[in-house]
């Protein structure tokens, strides 16, 4: 078993904590059927949050201006 955050489960906590949801299910649950998901930059040290697509891997990030903004259904692994 690996015990170590992965990458994409560290970012999708964050943005529950952002978006001020108490656990990734929250989340899931509040976005799902809609047409657009929270979502937020994975470049380290960038947490700019965005409404993206739902199946988005690379938005665009206004705050680093890298195209890394991925959602949490991806980022859960649904997608
Ligand atoms: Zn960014």
């Amino acid at each position: 078993m690996q015990l170590v955050l992965t990458e994409k489960a560290k970012k999708l906590m964050r943005l529950c904590e952002l978006e001020g949801y108490k656990s990734p299910h929250d989340l899931l649950e509040a976005v799902a059927g809609h047409s657009v998901c929270p979502a937020i930059c994975m470049t380290e040290g960038c947490d700019h949050t965005a409404e993206m697509e739902p199946d988005q891997t690379e938005g665009y990030c206004d705050a680093c201006g890298g195209n890394t903004v991925t959602s949490a259904l991806v980022l859960a692994g649904f997608i």
